[in-house]
């Protein structure tokens, strides 16, 4: 067994036979050049499977893979960057290279992250594909690298101690890089959500052209089959409006006097079919006939559908989903349970973040993780409150309030005859 000083002593070592620069080492020569006015750009290439390979192929394997990424790096000197650039390995783990691009004053032009960014994207790719010659070589073809990279530009700032700048611009490069792999993630799997629809609409649209629209019974089916492909679409397209929206604090309210019973049958019976195909038995359980709020009724609605949807998409066949209404002192409670799979307990509090998808329900087709952020969004402008009970495996209830309409409100809607929303929120 190898203890842990013992082991970041031969890392230190190892730092040290890969014959370039330590971060520190460079410190005092990126503050000069900060203070002579340089612009800075810094790359970092972290080989993110680093420790799989040391325990897979043992330390030795693991060093020559740095070395050959270490002599690679300086050899682009020169090529892929200035030969006055500085190449530097971290102090703290060897498997984290960086790249300073210095740019003297005369060069007009501010470097931008998204100059960096492409800089990296190019030196990347070069660097891989010139691993893989070496790899070769060294008849080490068989292991695969994976790099995580990150770029950043280097402010100056003479209240910050350099080590302090150089620490804060890692974190930027770091979250930058995140922030990257999490739009291409997302844009990768709307591009998917948009597609599956309409790739099925294309196709029932074509048949029906092809002369399926004289078969009466067939063409009602394909039809009904592209409205809900339509409305799944639709559904789809709002919420990332919203999302954008919420984003930038203009998601916008219109308040009147809403009778929630009716929006629950609304909802209930636009979701009906989808119910009925799984012979999942959806219904109202309300005992009075009026239940007033005070409310965007759309929003409200859209909170129906939501959660409705869900409970019909995480239901199993032969289900059973209860929407509850129940009028309290101060408000009404809503509740829709469901027979479904339910939700881990230790995913219950992420449950409303923002594209989170439990990790049961990841493998199911549809769904992006924005729906519940947004209705808690809309819930909370209500100055309701939203939350959740579900057991695994046996089901799940989401719960929310929404304050009774107040006498004053009451009043001062039915002033406003014409029915103009009072545009609060
Ligand atoms: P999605 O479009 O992915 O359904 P939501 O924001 O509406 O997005 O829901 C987020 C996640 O919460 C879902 O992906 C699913 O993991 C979980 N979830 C929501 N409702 C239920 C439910 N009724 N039963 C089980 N899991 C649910």
């Amino acid at each position: 067994m190898v203890n842990s000083s013992e082991r970041e002593d031969r890392d230190l070592s190892l730092i040290e036979e890969l014959d370039i620069p330590k971060l520190s080492d460079a410190y005092t020569l990126i503050e000069m050049k900060l203070k002579e006015n340089y612009q800075i750009g810094m790359i970092y290439f972290h080989l993110a499977n680093s420790l799989k390979i040391k325990e897979k192929y043992g330390p030795s394997v693991y060093h020559q893979v740095l070395k050959l990424i270490a002599q690679t790096l300086k050899s682009f000197r020169g090529k892929y960057y200035r030969s006055s650039d500085i190449v530097v390995v971290s102090d703290i783990s060897p498997d984290y290279f960086f790249i300073f691009f210095l740019s003297p004053p005369r060069y007009k032009l501010k470097l931008s992250p998204s100059d960096i960014k492409l800089s990296a994207h190019r030196i990347l790719r070069h660097l891989t594909e010139e691993l893989e010659e070496k790899l070769k070589e060294a008849g080490l073809d068989f292991l695969k690298l994976e790099f995580q990279i990150g770029f950043t530009p280097i402010e100056r700032d003479p209240n910050v101690s350099i080590e302090r700048l150089l620490f804060e611009a890692q974190r930027e490069a770091y979250l930058r890089s995140k922030l990257e792999d999490i739009i291409y993630d997302f844009v990768s799997s709307v591009s998917h959500e948009l597609k599956t629809p309409l790739t099925s609409i294309k196709g029932y649209v074509e048949t029906l052209l092809e002369g399926a629209i004289d078969d009466k019974e067939m063409a009602v089916k394909f039809l009904k089959i592209i409205a809900q492909e339509t409305e799944r679409l639709h559904k789809l397209i709002t919420d990332l409006l919203d999302l954008s929206q919420m984003e930038s604090n203009k998601l916008k309210f219109m308040f009147s006097v809403v009778n929630l019973r009716d929006v629950a049958e609304d909802a209930i019976e636009l979701l009906s079919g989808l119910a009925e195909e799984k012979m999942i038995d959806l219904r109202l359980v309300a005992d009075k006939p009026e239940y007033l709020v005070w409310a965007d009724e759309e929003r409200i609605m859209q909170t129906f559908l939501n959660l409705i949807d869900n409970a019909i998409k995480y239901t199993p066949e032969m289900g059973e989903i209860e929407v509850r209404i129940k009028e309290r002192k101060h408000d009404v409670l809503v509740e829709v349970s469901d027979t479904g799979i339910g939700i881990p307990p230790q995913e219950i509090d992420k449950i409303f973040d923002k594209f989170y998808r439990t990790t049961i329900s990841q493998k199911k087709a549809g769904g992006r993780g924005i729906g519940l952020s947004i209705v808690k969004k809309i819930i909370e402008a209500h100055g309701g409150e939203i939350w959740v009970e579900s057991e695994l495996g046996k089901g799940t209830t989401f719960f929310f309030t929404l304050p009774k309409v107040h006498p004053e409100e009451l009043k001062s809607s039915g002033e406003r005859s014409n029915g103009t929303p009072s545009g609060k929120g």
